[in-house]
């Protein structure tokens, strides 16, 4: 897998050009593209004078815009050499310039003692839901907690974090995470273009998943929790096998077809040897404005089918419209306190889920002799 010319062409036509109108390829001021393997080089010129905080400025737009391309088609950008030269292709002498922060970017190793992928054998089950919520639950608990959604065929995190606003900033050749609601966060969302669905294969995956967690500085984390992509496929296994994880929480909501779904995605974490931390039953049962329980989708089968299996069982989230409410308005704390989570239930739910996972976590840890304080991914 490489980048093209022509991507990278198409990549830097959504940067404007700095002094003018139009973009930097209308306007003349991208010179000259090479790329092979995950090599690239690009030449900009600007016309007439320009200061050294305008090149400046319009290299991190142009590293920015290639290493989202890079991630989007899910290469490894191993050198990006951004120079300007004048109109006789002389190089010329600019503080950006010596900077280079494409170069070689330092690597970041993943530093976090507990890395919980949260998978599902269906998508639509609250996998994404569940993900947020337990890592809001365990940062407002005082962990330094990582969200990654890796969920490429439907990323929620801009909707459900609120990132809408928010753009993806580089530093020095890392991905920055945004910190919201108490925590770390990067979507691929925020790197891909949501109007051009992109055909992922395992590889593909596999390059973009790998950068998203080696180039980005995510500092030093308490646990960093993954949404994969739903089920069992070449994807959501490549994964779930690019990493080193602590263990896997699976979503599932109660009826049989969604527990038979979750099953399989229970046996291909166990393949690769990744321990289930638990089964989470979403969408367990409705209170109606009677204050009946309604078991719509069959309470107590995700409960049951964990039992089945052997796998811990982290607890039930009900329906709730407050919870589906903050999803959509990008405001996940507001399910910890009952007056903006449509009272007492989905705390206490969430909660008790956020509970048994660290109980849970603490086990695995101890398991598998976890003495050493950090699990590093390079
Ligand atoms: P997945 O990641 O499995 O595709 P999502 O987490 O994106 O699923 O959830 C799908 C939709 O269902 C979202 O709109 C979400 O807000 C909503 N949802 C999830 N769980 C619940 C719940 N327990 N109560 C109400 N709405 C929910």
């Amino acid at each position: 897998m490489s980048l093209s010319k022509q991507d990278i062409l198409e990549a830097l036509a959504a940067v404007p050009n700095p002094v003018g109108g139009g973009d930097i390829v209308d306007s003349d001021i991208v010179q000259w593209v090479t790329a092979c393997d995950g090599h690239v080089a690009i030449k900009l010129s600007m016309p007439g004078q320009s200061t050294p905080a305008v090149r400046d400025g319009l290299q991190k737009s142009v590293e920015r815009a290639v290493r989202t391309l890079a991630i989007g088609v899910g290469v490894d950008l191993e050198q990006l050499n951004i120079s300007f030269v004048d109109h006789a292709g002389e190089r010329v002498e600019s503080k950006s310039q010596a900077a280079q922060p494409g170069d070689q970017p330092t690597k970041s190793a993943l530093d976090a003692k507990f890395v919980i992928a949260v998978g599902a054998g269906k998508g639509g089950v609250g996998k994404s839901t569940v993900a947020v919520n337990i890592a809001v639950g365990l940062a407002r608990r005082g962990s330094a907690v990582g969200l990654l959604d890796g969920d490429i065929y439907g990323p929620s995190l801009p909707t459900m974090l609120g990132l809408d606003t928010l753009d993806q900033q580089v530093h020095e050749g890392q991905l920055q995470p945004m910190a919201v609601h108490g925590l770390k966060a990067i979507s691929i969302g925020k790197m891909v273009d949501p109007d051009k669905p992109l055909i992922w294969r395992g590889p593909m995956a596999h390059g973009a998943f790998k950068q998203l967690i080696d180039r980005t500085a995510w500092g030093s984390l308490d646990a960093m929790v993954i949404d994969l992509p739903p089920g069992t496929g070449d994807v959501p296994l490549t994964m779930a096998q690019s990493l080193q994880l602590t263990g896997a929480v699976i979503v599932c909501t109660p009826q049989k077809v969604a527990q038979d779904d979750a099953v399989r995605a229970i046996r291909m974490f166990q393949q690769l040897e990744v321990e289930i931390l638990g089964v989470v039953e979403n969408m367990s049962f409705f209170i109606g404005d009677d204050g009946k329980e309604y078991d719509i989708f069959g309470r107590g089968g995700a409960e049951m089918m964990a039992q089945r299996m052997n796998v811990p069982y982290l607890g039930a989230i009900p329906i709730n419209m407050a919870l589906r409410a903050n999803g959509d308005a990008g405001t996940p704390t507001n399910n910890f306190d009952a007056s903006t989570a449509g009272g007492e239930q989905i705390p206490r739910a969430l909660d008790q889920v956020v509970d048994n996972l660290e109980k849970q976590m603490a086990l695995a840890s101890m398991r598998t002799g976890q003495h050493r304080p950090t699990l590093n991914i390079s």
